[in-house]
């Protein structure tokens, strides 16, 4: 039986491996907020310029500020990319820590089980 200090360390554990899986998935989504806050200082300049042009009777050039944005909106693509990739890997994981089943019957099984408790086959090597 396990005792009461294992029992801590494995919560800790356990709580450690949820955390660490969001803390990066919780970045790429801050930069994600950055770059679309980004954006929006961008609107705010090509509006600005809009009316600086408009004041000074120039013509308005704002082709720098629609290639930030663009390559903002490039950036967010890319986050949003390793987002994907990285719940894709935490799927495919959390496959792989699937219980094992017996090769019998298909019977799931305890980890450490040396026979199957349905079909009684012998499991593991
Ligand atoms: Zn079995």
């Amino acid at each position: 039986m396990p005792s009461f200090l294992d029992k801590v360390k494995e919560a800790g554990k356990n709580l450690g491996e949820k955390i660490g899986d969001t803390v990066e998935t919780t970045k790429l989504n801050g930069k994600i907020g950055d770059a679309k806050k980004a954006i929006e200082d961008v609107y705010k300049k090509i509006g600005e310029a809009a009316y600086a042009a408009h004041k000074a009777g120039e013509k308005l050039d704002i082709a720098e500020h629609l290639a930030s944005i663009d390559e903002h909106n490039a950036l967010i693509d890319d986050l949003k990319a390793q987002i994907e990739k990285i719940k894709e890997e935490e799927a495919a994981k959390k496959e792989a820590a699937k219980p094992p089943v017996c090769p019998q019957c298909g019977e799931t099984v305890e980890p450490d089980a040396k026979f199957c408790p349905k079909c009684g086959a012998k499991l593991g090597e």
